[in-house]
């Protein structure tokens, strides 16, 4: 079993301060308050030091300076996780970002991304030559931590998952080593780092597959709240048979006061149907005709647009330093019981800032074999997140029995496990976000690469 670090005495700080090309932040620095905090303003802890990593080397150094101190680590990418995973008060912080550069090849139409960087760099840089690969839903999500967990986003039923895109890791793992994985090199460990959800490594570099991505056609229309059986009720029958260039996602959501709304829907609780086609945009007006013309919508704002541009649009939706809790559940089907429970929870949030997302996958997801990857459940057509979303902590603790009392309500629908990316809680993450085979596979493979756990998210013991 291993031990738990040290901090019963200072490590010397100073010693791994002189070494690294980066900052060493240590409590009382301003930028330390700064980059201890992530995303979800709900979690709030103080790691001992930060190590704000300048490269690979810096890395590797911090990595072998923890190892010799005892001292365990987390990683920080792009600090999205609402579960809080790139920070604990008992370990040292290896913050990447800094390291968010990215260099394509268009020729070869590959994207070489640091570890630290996020979606919106790799967009900014891979489509200035016309090219992408699948991000996020939202621009600021970090690329290791999305990557690592499988990676959904409005590009997936055309390109795959972000793992599906990945060719390539290079890693520093926890005894300082460092090393290339591939299908060719340390195979096992790439199996683990496509959807394990970390925790095998850092990954200081990693190499995604490009696809021809310009425009899009994209938009959103607006449905009021009592549309939404009608809406799920399409949704569940044109989407198992969409076109790969379609993604589609019902939005369960308090409307904001969009000029294209009419001012009476201002503040009220809507169902937005939001899409993405990346195909001919000549031939994107239509694409999710089925369910746009099933019911009678408010408004609606779609066109033509740079795919960089809309995978910025609902950055607004996400701020960073609110609260947060979420979970995430997976389905076979959505029949009608299972619309009758969600319906009225999604209506009558305990928080006009939380949403329901509806998503299908199928498509070039569903395409690669179950066992080829870490991430389980790639066969699920459809999966429901539920974000609990405030900024009043008075009103958090509401917020998290709501999103609780809706994933039991979901429970009888739902296969038992969910996408690790969507985990909301340590416990989630451990015990539900990998099917039984997987969970195993990736127990041993962190059993070989990191027996001490250094960079487990919770130290046994
Ligand atoms: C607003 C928002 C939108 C999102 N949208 C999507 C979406 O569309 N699709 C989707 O699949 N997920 C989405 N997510 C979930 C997101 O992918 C996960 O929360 C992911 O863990 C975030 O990665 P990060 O690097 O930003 O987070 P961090 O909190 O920095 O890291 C998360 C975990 O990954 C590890 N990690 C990060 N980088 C590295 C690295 N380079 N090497 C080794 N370990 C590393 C960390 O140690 C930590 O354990 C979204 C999250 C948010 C907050």
């Amino acid at each position: 079993m291993p031990a738990g670090s040290d901090l019963s005495r200072q490590p010397p700080w100073q010693v791994l301060a002189s070494r690294l090309r980066g900052r060493l932040l240590l409590p009382g620095d301003r930028e330390y308050e700064q980059r201890r905090r992530v995303w979800n303003g709900a979690i709030d802890r103080h790691p001992p030091a930060i190590a704000r990593c300048a490269d690979a080397e810096d890395v590797c150094y911090a990595v072998k300076f923890c190892a010799s101190e005892y001292l365990a680590m987390t990683v920080r990418g792009g600090g999205h996780n609402v579960a809080g995973l790139a920070v604990r008060d008992d370990a040292l912080m290896l913050d990447l970002g800094i390291m968010n550069r990215v260099d394509v090849d268009p020729t070869a139409r590959l994207a070489h991304v640091e570890g630290g960087a996020l979606w919106r760099d790799v967009d900014a840089a891979t489509q200035s030559f016309g090219l992408a690969t699948t991000g996020g839903f939202v621009s600021t999500t970090g690329v290791g931590g999305y990557t690592l967990g499988g990676g959904v986003g409005w590009l997936m039923r055309r390109c795959g998952l972000a793992i599906d895109n990945l060719l390539e890791a290079h890693m520093v793992l926890a005894d300082g080593r460092s090393l290339v994985a591939n299908e060719n090199q340390h195979a096992d460990l790439f199996w683990g780092l496509r959807g394990g959800a970390g925790g095998l490594g850092v990954v200081t570099r990693f190499t995604y597959r490009l696809h021809a991505v310009g425009d899009v056609y994209a938009g959103v229309v607006i449905y009021p709240v009592d549309a939404a059986h009608d809406l799920l009720r399409s949704f569940r029958t044109f989407t198992p048979e969409a076109p790969d260039a379609l993604t589609v996602m019902l939005v369960f959501t308090t409307a904001p006061p969009l000029p294209f709304l009419p001012e009476g829907a201002h503040g009220k609780r809507v169902v937005a149907l939001a899409y993405c086609w990346s195909g001919d945009p000549a031939l994107g007006a239509g694409a999710a005709a089925p369910i746009r013309e099933c019911a009678e919508p408010l408004g609606s704002h779609e066109g033509v647009a740079p795919y960089a541009a809309w995978q910025q649009g609902f950055d607004p939706s996400a701020p960073a330093g609110d609260l947060y809790y979420w979970t995430t559940s997976q389905f076979d089907a959505i029949d009608d019981a299972m619309i009758d429970a969600l319906v009225p929870r999604a209506a009558e949030p305990a928080d006009p800032f939380c949403e329901v997302h509806v998503h299908h996958l199928g498509g070039a997801v569903a395409r690669v074999t179950g066992d080829a990857t870490a991430f389980s459940h790639r066969d699920a057509p459809f999966f429901v997140n539920v974000i609990g979303h405030t900024n009043a902590a008075e009103r958090f603790d509401a917020v998290h029995g709501w999103v609780r009392g809706f994933r039991g309500a979901l429970a009888p629908f739902a296969r038992a496990d969910m996408q690790p990316n969507f985990a909301g809680e340590m416990n989630d993450l451990i015990a539900h976000a990998h099917g039984s085979t997987s969970r195993a596979k990736l127990a041993a493979l962190r059993a070989h690469y990191d027996p001490d756990g250094w960079l487990a998210p919770v130290r046994a013991g």
